[in-house]
């Protein structure tokens, strides 16, 4: 027997439809890199996105081919989101920080047909451009460029008719090992990403909310804020520079409620903040994920009266699968218990669901018992079955479980507490040592910025951490003062065997500690016996 409801198909095309409807004069500010400001609305949003449609039909594309963004975060930039998924293409964006290699080897991978680039990135394409034979368009989203692309066409058309398993949007993973692997988005997963980011629990998004991504549009979807803004109508403010003193310009000067980035772009923004004497700028709800919150950070935005979520996601579940939401009697927990709740990943959205498996043996599920780490797996509603080409998805049949290559420990509550990734675990004469948890109180201290910790080899030990430090401007700190802090707060064979001062700690093109570069930096260290 079939149900009786309409027969809608989850299309992108739909949220920009209602936005553009119901909140057709809610802005869309830009901030762009040579300093200069646009305003722009959903309802012109909308008309440059058909416009987009017609254009590109008018070089050709079909229903599925490839367009590629190498941009910053503004307007023209979102517009394409809507104009490429609206042609019934699909949205492949592009991180503008890889590796030149990684970036010939993504577009051709991709099939990319048209990029779309900053004049920013000109020296990219003019570097590339002969290696992407497929690649027909290069067109530039500045200096008028995209505009008259743009300008021949009226906008009075229609999306591109399909069905909502039809692919929308391409996105790689960094590929910290091999090739970088693509993670195909459907239109329905899509959707339905937006649909669960909408709620307190994850972003807590309303039609008031004046949402500012940090996070650039090319990481993960930009945690699918894009799209679930569109679903309410909200104000988007872009930048198109990272720069901690132009971002909390911005927040002040329009109104940002929402403001979302990964912890490297908070510390940006706490240091700036410190170094200047000014106060945090009012905002209701921030939003950080991409790699481990740091628990001082929580505990200065708690403070300061900010809701936080902290969101555990990957690339491969578009992004967000747990976040940090407040359960029953969270008023009445102290301070402290607060800041360890948000550090931790949270629990699983609805639409996903996750499991710690044993690490040498995954047919064993571990039980939820806060103690137990494993490898964490993951499946639900916006989770990848197959990489972008990928010959099979048989190793996730029949059960679906995807494996994070993420080291979890599961509390009986269900929160999710990320020790590692399995291949950073530093394992210590047979037990393990979590390199999280390390940093995390490292970054505890007063006079450090920035902390990693990796293993390196010893004698006896086979491995021990050795931990990593940018110094805050103008601390003095010094290791064995650090190791004596660093003993208050982990198990005594857990202390670092040393302490390296550094001026920088590499991050890779999503901003996240290069654990890989740090331990080839350190690859011949000799920890003195
Ligand atoms: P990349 O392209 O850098 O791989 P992803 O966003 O796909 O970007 O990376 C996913 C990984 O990032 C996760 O497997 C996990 O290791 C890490 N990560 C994401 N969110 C968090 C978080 N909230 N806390 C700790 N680690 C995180």
């Amino acid at each position: 027997m079939l149900g009786g409801m309409q027969d809608w198909q989850l299309r992108l095309s739909g949220l920009i439809d209602h936005a553009a409807r119901e909140h057709g004069q809610r802005e869309i500010v830009t901030y762009w890199a040579d300093g200069s400001e646009s305003r722009s609305n959903w309802g012109e949003l909308r008309q440059m996105a058909l416009r987009m449609v017609q254009a590109l039909r008018r070089v050709g594309l079909r229903p599925s081919d490839r367009v590629g963004t190498l941009a910053m975060n503004h307007v023209h930039h979102l517009a394409s989101w809507f104009g490429v998924t609206g042609a019934g293409g699909v949205l492949h964006t592009i991180n503008p920080r890889l590796f030149d290699e990684q970036l010939e080897y993504i577009i051709n991978h991709a099939d990319d047909r048209v990029l779309l680039y900053d004049a920013a990135f000109q020296p990219i394409v003019d570097r590339l451009r002969a290696r992407l034979p497929k690649v027909e368009h290069f067109i530039c989203f500045d200096d008028g460029a995209f505009a008259d692309w743009i300008a021949t066409e009226d906008g009075d058309t229609a999306w591109e008719p399909g069905g909502e398993r039809d692919p929308a949007m391409l996105c790689y993973t960094s590929g910290t090992t091999g090739n970088p692997k693509g993670v195909l988005y459907e239109h329905r997963s899509t959707i339905l990403h937006a649909m669960a980011a909408v709620a307190p629990s994850v972003a807590n998004l309303e039609p008031r909310s004046a949402i500012f991504p940090i996070v650039p549009l090319f990481h993960a979807a930009a945690w699918g804020l894009p799209w679930a803004g569109a679903s309410v109508g909200a104000k988007f403010v872009f930048s198109a520079v990272n720069e901690p003193a132009r971002l909390c310009e911005l927040m002040r000067r329009e109104g940002a409620t929402h403001v979302a980035g990964v912890p490297t772009v908070w510390l940006g923004i706490f240091q700036h903040l410190d170094a200047t004497g000014q106060d945090l700028p009012p905002f209701s709800q921030a939003i950080s994920g991409g790699s481990a919150f740091p628990p001082a950070m929580v505990e200065r935005l708690l403070r300061a009266g900010v809701r936080i979520t902290h969101a555990w996601g990957m690339t491969e579940t578009s992004p967000i699968a747990t976040t940090s939401y407040e359960t029953e009697g969270w008023d009445a927990l102290s301070l402290a218990e607060q800041v360890r709740y948000k550090a931790s990943q949270g629990r699983a959205v609805f639409g996903s669901e996750v499991r710690a498996v044993d690490l040498d043996d995954p047919a064993r599920v571990l039980p939820r018992d806060g103690t137990s780490a494993g490898a964490l797996q993951v499946r639900g509603f916006w989770c990848i079955k197959r990489y972008f080409k990928a010959e099979s998805d048989a190793a996730q049949a029949p059960e679906q479980w995807f494996d994070t290559g993420d080291v979890a420990i599961i509390h009986p509550d269900g929160t999710v507490q990320l020790t590692d990734r399995t291949k950073d675990v530093i394992k210590s004469g047979g037990e393990w040592i979590s390199s999280v948890d390390l940093e995390n109180a490292a970054i505890g201290h007063p006079g450090v910025a920035e902390a990693a910790a990796i293993g390196v080899a010893h004698p006896r030990w086979d491995e021990r951490p050795i931990l990593v430090v940018v110094k805050k401007d103008g601390a003095e700190v010094e290791a064995a003062e650090l190791i004596r802090f660093l003993s208050t707060k982990v198990a005594k064979w857990w202390l670092p065997d040393a302490v390296e001062f550094v001026d920088e700690i590499p991050h890779t093109g999503t901003g996240k500690i290069s654990k890989k570069d740090l331990r080839e930096r350190f690859r011949d260290y000799r920890l003195s016996t």
